[in-house]
């Protein structure tokens, strides 16, 4: 972790340094404002804490405060300005522009290392909080099973994909699968081995799949897939890909093989309207790959149905 000491005055710098590093900090110095903006953009990334002097020549502590408080970081940056100010109204300026503390020079070695702790107990409450937050995201957006998105998400994300495309012109596809008899799977082999084999079948679509494809979990057995700039004869020929590397290999169920198959539905088009329109387009498609593959599953399942065909 890195702390950035924007001081002018050499002495005091090099003394707040010292403190810095022996709380386990790496030290960058700035002699004014100017330099530790130059600075920060560069390191921001690793900086945790700003021990930033009001006075400065070029650009003072409150302007870098600002610009500070401004930029875009991956974490909380806490600034702890110093100031030989001592009337209330400096003191309130400078805590309402960013800064989270204050210390008026001259100051006492136990006095910044009991502030520089309070920055890092702050520090740590970020980490936390940011570390519960990206746990609670994923499992708001995934299907803890297969871990790809879960529903919800796959159709907020569809929804932007069609958009896009519908200002490029270009195709989009959407496939759903659904496994083939799925239940006797479960009644003969267990529920375990049933999420063994989906687990197995998300990894064989994704085989198949580019880094921009999208693929979700619909419900149980289902699933769907998005497919940009694919009509109905690329699409076809992906779902074609994704059902044979489904049937043509036996899949691992706890004891046993098992031969699955999964019956797959297809719709395609070129998207036009507006962001509100998409909802209504996107019920439009799914009705249809759901309409599609009933007619797959009715024909015999285990093979693709374009809408339409
Ligand atoms: P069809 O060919 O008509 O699709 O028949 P099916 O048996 O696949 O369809 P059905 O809808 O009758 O059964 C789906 C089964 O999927 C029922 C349910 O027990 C199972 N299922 C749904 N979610 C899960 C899951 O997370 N794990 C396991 N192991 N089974 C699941
Ligand atoms: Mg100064
Ligand atoms: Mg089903
Ligand atoms: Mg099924």
């Amino acid at each position: 972790m890195k702390a950035l000491v924007v001081e002018d005055d050499l002495s005091t710098r090099l003394l707040i340094k010292k403190i810095a590093e022996s709380e386990g900090y790496e030290v960058i110095e700035a002699e004014d404002g100017y330099e530790g903006w130059r600075i920060f953009q560069k390191e921001k990334d690793n900086i945790y804490i700003v021990l930033l002097d009001w006075m400065m020549p070029k650009m003072d502590g409150m302007k870098l405060c600002r610009q500070i408080r401004k930029a875009f970081s991956t974490h909380y940056i806490y600034i702890l300005l110093l100031t030989s100010k001592r009337n209330i109204e400096a003191i309130v300026e400078g805590l309402e522009t960013g800064g989270d503390d204050y210390m008026t020079k001259p100051f006492s070695r136990r006095e910044l290392v009991a502030r520089i702790r309070v920055a890092e107990r702050v520090a740590a409450l970020e980490r936390k909080l940011s570390e519960a937050n990206s746990k609670l995201h994923v499992l708001a957006t995934t299907d803890p099973l297969t871990g790809i998105l879960n529903r919800r998400e796959f159709l907020k994300r569809l929804q932007d994909e069609i958009y896009r495309v519908s200002r490029e012109k270009k195709f989009y596809t959407l496939i759903m699968l659904d496994i083939d008899y799925f239940k006797r799977v479960n009644d003969t082999m267990g529920h375990t081995a049933g999420d063994m084999v989906l687990i197995e079948i998300t990894n064989r679509i994704g085989t198949e799949l580019r880094p921009y494809d999208l693929i979700g979990r619909f419900g149980g057995e289902e699933f769907l897939i998005g497919i940009p700039m694919a009509n109905n004869e690329i699409g076809k020929n992906i779902a074609e890909r994704i059902r044979t590397s489904i049937c043509n290999k036996p899949f691992n169920a706890g004891n046993g093989k098992l031969d699955i198959t999964a019956s797959l539905g297809l719709t395609s088009v070129i998207p036009t309207g507006n962001k509100k329109n998409m909802l209504n387009l996107l019920e439009d498609m799914i009705e249809k790959v759901d309409s599609s593959l009933y007619i797959a599953k009715d024909e015999g399942r285990n093979r693709v149905i374009v809408y339409g065909e």
